[in-house]
């Protein structure tokens, strides 16, 4: 547990573990004297109670009017900032089940208290999510995909957690049996070819499930008109092709790719996939921070950024090559030995990638924030914060950055009448700010305390 001695947050102390957090659990609290910003994109409202009880808000109100229950706890919290619990919608978990308490309690830590696992190992799907419905663990609430769904034969790196399919018939069938195993969405992967993507999303809605896709084969435009719910990956491991302005990008060069790339807000082909995007719902999740990292590691100076030190010991234990910073090597779109295009991803190709998000913000496609935890560097928890602030960077103001942090991410994962604002009949899942973040997105990482369904899951005091 050593590197938990260097962490910028101090580490919070659960309230399972800590006898003096006995009053947290208490069936009602007062946040007395915050200023709330309630996740839907409004500025903050100062000098706001909020009333808990059974798990719910049950009253928002001026501090100098409302009347606080005497059974209730009362929080004094002058001078903080109040905000939804962050929702990730990328966050996978190994097979090993040992390591899984340590994960959620660093989501919980930095204030995730929803999450979707869009693709799941063994015992990191269905089973988890029970385990933790069931308080065995404590966790965020969780919303879960089953294996992920790939053209046979499946890759090497995803033995075990990636189902291979080759007909209609066939990827009809696996869709089938997750719905009967209980899982909450269907992950698609990019080997799929269009008419495999449309057959199962055509089989998972006449189930009642969303579909949540990692493109390859399939582009973007396709899977949004064959009716999917979610892309994940904007840049990064997906089809990227279609919004570039050039004849025949096969034929480019590396830096004619990397510069029409970047070039592509200037384009009408971007223009066009977005008012595909936005015709057909599709909620965006960008995962810039994998990006960045998988783009960008080439020499390893971005490990200290991504605060690896944060991660719990388990599982960078039972992670392949956590600490290498080779990523670059391992991913086959780049060239591991090309100084000029590690030069044309920082300085090329990751802005682009970032003005590409701000315009699907600026034309009202619905941006989730998912950070795809499970793979190296992605810290859990830490890593949240850090893709905040590349939204951020992306010049996405702040309050609307929150909007996608928490309303967007409930919007989503269609739970919207139990979380991802903070309103009178919503569950109290709330994250407690030292400072206000409506003008700075970094500071939403200084969180003092966390309530999860209304109890006090990590608090710094
Ligand atoms: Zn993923």
């Amino acid at each position: 547990m050593g590197r938990w001695l260097f962490p910028i947050l101090s580490p919070y102390m659960l309230a399972a573990a800590c006898a003096m957090n006995a009053a947290g659990q208490s069936a009602s609290h007062a946040l007395v004297d915050v200023s709330i910003i309630d996740g839907t994109g409004s500025p903050a409202v100062d000098h706001q109670t909020i009333l808990i009880s059974d798990g719910r808000i049950t009253g928002i109100g001026p501090s100098n009017v409302i009347e606080v229950p005497a059974a209730a706890t009362v929080h004094d919290l002058a001078g903080r900032y109040v905000v939804p619990g962050f929702i990730d919608l990328h966050v996978h978990f190994p097979s090993d089940s040992t390591v899984h308490q340590a994960m959620l309690d660093r989501l919980l830590e930095y204030g995730v208290t929803t999450l979707l696992n869009p693709g799941a190992r063994p015992n990191a799907g269905v089973a988890l999510r029970t385990r933790i419905e069931s308080g065995e663990l404590l966790g965020p609430r969780m919303r879960t995909a089953g294996p992920i769904i790939d053209n046979a034969p499946v890759e090497s790196g995803l033995a075990g957690w990636s189902v291979g399919v080759t007909s209609e018939a066939e990827i009809r069938r696996e869709v089938r049996r997750q719905a009967d195993l209980g899982v909450d969405w269907i992950k698609l992967y990019r080997r799929l070819p269009p008419d495999l993507v449309a057959a199962a999303i055509d089989e998972a809605h006449q189930l009642g499930l969303p579909v949540v896709g990692h493109m390859g084969e399939t582009t973007w435009g396709q899977a949004a008109r064959a009716g999917i719910d979610m892309l994940v990956h904007s840049g990064w491991g997906t089809p990227m092709d279609e919004v570039v302005n050039l004849k025949d990008p096969s034929a480019a060069t590396v830096r004619e790719w990397y510069h029409a790339y970047a070039d592509a807000t200037n384009g009408t082909r971007l223009q066009q996939l977005a008012e595909t995007l936005g015709a057909n719902q599709v909620t965006v999740v960008p995962t810039l921070s994998i990006t960045q990292a998988s783009g960008l590691g080439a020499d390893g100076t971005l490990l200290p950024e991504f605060r690896v030190d944060l991660a719990p010991d388990t599982l960078v234990s039972d992670a392949v090559d956590w600490w290498s910073p080779g990523w670059r090597e391992r991913h086959p779109q780049y060239d591991p030995d090309s100084d000029e295009e590690a030069e044309l991803l920082s300085t090329v190709y990751f802005p682009g990638v970032l003005a590409i998000v701000r315009r699907y913000y600026e034309m009202g496609i619905v941006v989730g924030v998912g950070t795809d935890v499970g793979n190296s560097w992605m810290t859990p928890g830490f890593v949240y914060h850090h893709e905040l602030g590349l939204y951020q960077d992306a010049g996405i103001p702040p309050l609307q950055i929150l909007k996608m942090a928490t309303y967007n991410g409930a919007l989503a994962l269609g739970m919207l009448a139990d979380v991802g604002s903070i309103a009178v009949g919503k569950r109290a899942d709330l994250v407690v700010l030292a400072q206000d973040p409506s003008s700075d997105i970094r500071r939403a990482r200084e969180i003092e305390m966390v309530f999860l369904d209304g109890r006090v899951v990590g608090t710094k005091r």
